[in-house]
């Protein structure tokens, strides 16, 4: 590969900036995708954290869907935070009417799992396959993975056993936000994913 990784990051809503700022602290390139000529220019694709219903919405509307869902099967890596990785959640329980996802993660995602927005958290967890040092995870009305499906592994789970980070092939998803408390290691593990592709 010529240059710096390119990443893309769906921008139709969502904490959009604050990746931008940890792609780029990492020597990345960004592009804002919010069309299909858009995505065909990008190495990887974080989807960010909002709200997942208005992300499923603009994606079908912005016609972004489908080639998401073929860029997951060509094997195009992309990080999901929150409603991210609902985003890329086979299942969801509590999905609003009609809700659909891109898929690609072989898991049931539970929305919403942790209550209110003002029921937000913070935690350190740790996630084995990032090292020792615990992550710092902002929980933001977060999912919870309750299935995780033999294609999928399990990345960290919480002291009670829920699990909220998975991986599967160059596919992560994640319930909480690194993005917001300086964790780069996820958005590191996605650009070694696109170097070692
Ligand atoms: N609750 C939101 C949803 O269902 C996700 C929240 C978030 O991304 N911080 O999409």
């Amino acid at each position: 590969m010529a240059g710096n990784p390119r990443i893309g990051i769906l921008s139709l809503q969502g904490d959009v900036r604050e990746h931008e700022h940890v792609l780029q602290g990492l020597g990345a390139d960004t592009l804002r995708v919010r069309r299909p000529a858009e995505l065909v220019e990008v190495d990887a694709l974080v989807i960010p954290g909002g709200e997942s219903t208005v992300i499923d919405k603009l994606s079908r509307s912005f016609g972004l869907q489908e080639p998401i869902r073929q860029a997951i099967r060509d094997g195009m890596p992309m990080l999901g935070t929150c409603a991210g990785l609902i985003m890329l959640a086979d299942a969801l329980t509590d999905a609003a009417e009609g809700q659909q996802t891109f898929g690609g993660l072989d898991v049931r995602v539970q929305r919403n799992a942790f209550g209110r927005q003002t029921e937000s958290f913070e935690v350190a967890l740790i996630v084995p396959a990032l090292g020792a040092q615990p992550v710092r995870a902002a929980f933001i009305r977060g999912p919870v993975i309750t299935a995780v499906g033999p294609g999928a592994s399990t990345l960290a789970a919480l002291p009670d056993g829920r699990v909220v980070a998975v991986e599967q092939g160059p596919l992560i998803g994640i319930s909480f936000h690194p993005e917001i408390t300086g964790e780069t290691r996820f958005h590191e593990r996605l650009l070694d994913s696109v170097t070692s592709r």
